[in-house]
């Protein structure tokens, strides 16, 4: 299946005047910290191909951090042995989804640069 590269918003007959630093540089192609989606930045600090991109990043981020809070309260609360290890081992499962998500992320923008080497849109 071809990969289609994601455009933002509203571009229409704009694309190039949208993608134009104020120097006149076209931004190039990024690919998303989220989906590792392939997209052209509408901004120069922009990392996500979407808004909800975007908010899968912060949703995952905050529950992350409210699962560690959690934790935190009830092992000190408790204050029982074995807390740092157990702590450790929620952050390696953090890890672990991590680099799941950047071979996933690696395998699209493998293959979208061969469809571009290739001569496909
Ligand atoms: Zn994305």
């Amino acid at each position: 299946m071809p990969i289609t590269i994601m455009k933002p918003r509203d571009v229409g007959k704009t694309l190039d005047m949208q993608h134009i630093k104020p120097k006149g540089i076209p931004l190039g192609i990024r690919y998303c910290q989220e989906c590792g989606a392939p997209f052209y930045p509408a901004r120069q600090d922009q990392v996500f191909c979407a808004t909800a991109c975007r908010r899968n990043h912060h949703h995952r981020r905050e529950g992350r951090a409210a699962q560690l809070y959690d934790f935190a309260m009830n092992w000190r609360a408790k204050r029982g042995r074995g807390g740092f290890a157990e702590m450790c081992q929620i952050i390696d499962g953090f890890r672990a989804e991590d680099r799941t998500r950047k071979a996933k992320h690696a395998e699209i923008r493998k293959a979208y640069e061969k469809q571009r080497k290739d001569g496909s849109p």
